[in-house]
């Protein structure tokens, strides 16, 4: 495998585990305002993004590639509002589309078959995870300005379970 490849692969390990990191932070924020139910959204979203991390490091695993595990930022966001991580969360689901996208993009430049295929379940992850950042924004601008309306949502939230990626390799 081309080399400019492996280090987006590998630095996509990182990623992904700073996508974690700073959805438990999120977690943390809304368990502040007692919004458990937002919480464990983020909470649950943190799991899958440490899923989406160790998926990478398999696929390198497999293809005989070296992983070298780098330090994971810190998040360094600051919420005012029970509406600014959602905001935040559907920005970084943005990023990180571009991220997989250029990924693709480099594989596709070198006939890297394999790893296009591997990367499309990424690719219609992000669509869902963007989808679904969008509609707690535009569901909170909906039922969230009234403290029953966000009793609710939070109600609604408290309800995700974790279910494994559909993705085994
Ligand atoms: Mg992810």
């Amino acid at each position: 495998m081309n080399n400019k490849i492996a280090a987006l692969l590998n630095e996509q390990i990182n990623k992904e585990f700073y996508s974690a990191y700073l959805y438990l932070d999120m977690a943390n924020y809304y368990d502040e305002l007692d919004l458990d139910g937002f919480a464990n959204y983020y909470m649950i979203q943190a799991q899958e993004e440490r899923d989406h991390a160790l998926l990478f490091m398999k696929y390198m695993q497999n293809n005989g590639l070296k992983v070298t595990l780098e330090a994971i930022g810190k998040p360094d966001k600051t919420y005012s509002s029970p509406m600014e991580p959602l905001v935040a969360a559907a920005e970084h689901e943005r990023y990180v589309t571009s991220l997989i996208n250029n990924i693709y993009h480099e594989a596709h430049q070198d006939k890297d078959y394999r790893t296009m295929k591997f990367l499309d379940w990424f690719v219609d992850e992000q669509m869902e995870e963007e989808d679904n950042a969008d509609s707690m924004i535009s569901r909170f601008k909906l039922f969230g300005s009234d403290s029953k309306g966000l009793y609710l949502l939070d109600q609604e939230y408290a309800g995700r379970v974790y279910t494994a990626p559909s993705l085994v390799l």
